[in-house]
């Protein structure tokens, strides 16, 4: 067995053992493979051990990632998440080649996304970013202007809003991860609360990476995204 396909093992017995510790049914938590730097080998090796969903940072690396993988003939088709920031030059090929997007931030990105996406592919799922931590240069919209962004971008078109994602500064301990991923929690419940009108799918709650996958889901988490606990530590001097 590769070690991609020992660390996907490991992972998803921590996600259930979690599960279990918050009193969630198992399989309530989905696991999103983060590639970024890694190559299209790696993702082959995570695909056939079963992984599914896989996240990109970086547009164009992911876009070249995928002609690469999909030449590869894997047994399931790979379903593409954007976690990286998006500028406006690069709704279209966000747009035109992935399933979700996650770093929605502002209503001009989610608009071109919406106008950009193809006609023979089903709407983009994505998730408002939120900077639940209020951290200074960091992207995300602040708490209090989530619902009105959620609200716009729900009526759009091409789009389908599924949540709320969330990428906290790293904190000390499991109780400091706990209160920043409760606070994304009771923002997302509140919204959810709130009946707006094409909001039938808000079911996702994109929070918890390697370091701080436990509180995610101890807090409700209902998608993390993991890197380094699956493909191992990255070496480009700049990934995040
Ligand atoms: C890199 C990255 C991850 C994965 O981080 P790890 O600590 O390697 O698990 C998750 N989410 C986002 C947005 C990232 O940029």
């Amino acid at each position: 067995m590769t070690t991609i396909s020992n660390n996907l093992q490991r992972v998803h017995a921590q996600i259930a053992k979690a599960c279990e510790q918050a009193g969630r049914p198992a399989g309530s938590v989905a696991l999103l493979a983060v590639s970024k730097t890694f190559g299209p080998e790696a993702v082959r090796d995570a695909a056939e051990a079963g992984q599914r969903s896989f996240g990109e940072n970086y547009i164009q690396e992911a876009v070249e990632k995928m002609a690469i993988v999909a030449e590869y003939g894997l047994p399931q088709p790979l379903e593409w998440h954007c976690i990286g920031p998006i500028q406006s030059n690069k709704t279209r090929l966000v747009a035109e080649h992935f399933y979700w997007a996650h770093t929605v931030d502002r209503l001009k990105i989610a608009q071109r996304l919406s106008d950009q996406r193809p006609e023979h592919l089903p709407p983009l799922q994505i998730c408002i970013q939120v900077n639940v931590d209020g951290g200074a240069n960091k992207s995300g919209i602040a708490p209090e202007e989530a619902a009105e962004l959620v609200r716009a971008a729900a009526a759009l078109p091409r789009i389908v809003v599924r949540g709320l994602m969330s990428i906290p500064e790293p904190a000390a301990d499991f109780a400091a991860q706990l209160a920043v991923h409760q606070r994304a929690q009771k923002l997302f419940a509140d919204i959810a609360a709130q009946q707006i009108a094409g909001l039938e799918n808000f079911d996702t709650l994109s929070m918890g990476m390697t370091d701080d996958l436990d509180a995610a889901v101890q807090a409700g988490s209902t998608m993390v995204r993991v890197g380094s606990g699956i493909f191992g530590k990255r070496s480009y001097p700049n990934a995040a």
